[in-house]
């Protein structure tokens, strides 16, 4: 990926930016990457292992990243729409940033695992050529093989009875040790205190069991309902493979048929959260 090098060597040669957000080796496998000084950016790559979303750093609760001056970058298409979000939101005004994206081929679910296989969201993947990006890089390789299984996972679940769904998800979200990586790991969970940290009222109990697992995990859910970019880092973070991704994705697919929304990478899009329509279907309202 030496045009990637070459790129990111040039905009800290210009003073263009004053760092370079990307990936690098690291002694347990790929890293996120902070280059500061063009004669280190041979140290950037992009292969299959890099699954990890650097958005994540543009959060405004990162100050200490915002501290090494303007950034550029790195990201793959999932991860430019995390770019969008926070644009969209305000978050991040569009001159503070360098995008630099590369074309992608797909990524691995878990490429530290004994037998990683190609993320189950790669499979269906129509943006593995970022759109909202200064530079774009790499050739564009050829899609991943292999069928999405999630989508059908979802389809299996929603045709079980409410009793079973409930006793899937106690189940699974009974096992959550209330660790927040998933939370620390989403480019869009950016307020600086969250709702679950508080305590003046506690709103969600903070010791992992099943009562305040469910609240932590439904608020979770509803505050990233048409926000979500389904960049799969919440449930790459989680330590008991908890299947957040599932929770996301059926939010999304709700959010699709009762708003026509997809969270995608054109931050001039409003979400439906941030906006008002006439047409909103409200029927739930009494
Ligand atoms: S979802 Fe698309 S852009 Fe993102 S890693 Fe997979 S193939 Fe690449
Ligand atoms: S990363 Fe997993 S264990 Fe940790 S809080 Fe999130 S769901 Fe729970």
């Amino acid at each position: 990926m030496n045009e990637l090098q070459e790129l990111a060597g040039r905009l800290l040669a210009e003073g263009t930016v004053q760092v370079v957000i990307g990936w690098g080796e690291g002694p347990r496998g790929v890293r996120p990457a902070f280059v500061r000084e063009p004669g280190e950016a041979s140290r950037l790559i992009f292969d299959e292992r890099c699954t990890q979303n650097l958005v994540a750093y543009l959060s405004p609760r990162r100050s200490h990243v915002a501290r090494l001056g303007r950034p550029a970058v790195v990201v793959k298409g999932c991860d430019a729409r995390a770019v969008a979000g926070l644009l969209r939101e305000g978050q991040l005004r569009r001159e503070e940033v360098v995008v630099i994206g590369v074309r992608c081929g797909g990524v691995l679910d878990d490429p530290a695992g004994e037998a990683p296989t190609t993320a189950d969201r790669c499979l269906d993947c129509a943006s593995r050529e970022p759109k909202l990006a200064d530079h774009l890089v790499g050739e564009l390789p050829p899609p991943p093989a292999g069928t999405a299984r999630r989508e059908a996972r979802l389809d299996e679940l929603a045709a079980r009875s409410d009793a079973d769904r409930w006793a899937f998800w106690q189940e699974e979200l009974g096992r959550c040790v209330r660790c927040q990586a998933c939370r620390q790991a989403c480019p869009l969970c950016f307020c600086e205190r969250c709702v679950a940290d508080k305590t003046e009222p506690q709103w969600i109990e903070s010791s992992p069991h099943g009562r305040g697992n469910f609240a932590w995990h439904v608020t979770r859910a509803l505050h990233l309902a048409g926000r979500c970019t389904d960049c799969g880092e919440c449930q790459r973070a989680c330590p008991l493979d908890i299947p957040l991704g599932l929770i996301n994705l059926r939010l999304a697919r709700v959010v699709a048929e009762r708003f026509g929304y997809q969270a995608g990478d054109d931050p001039t899009v409003p979400a439906p959260i941030g906006a008002y329509r006439l047409d909103d279907p409200q029927e739930f309202i009494l």
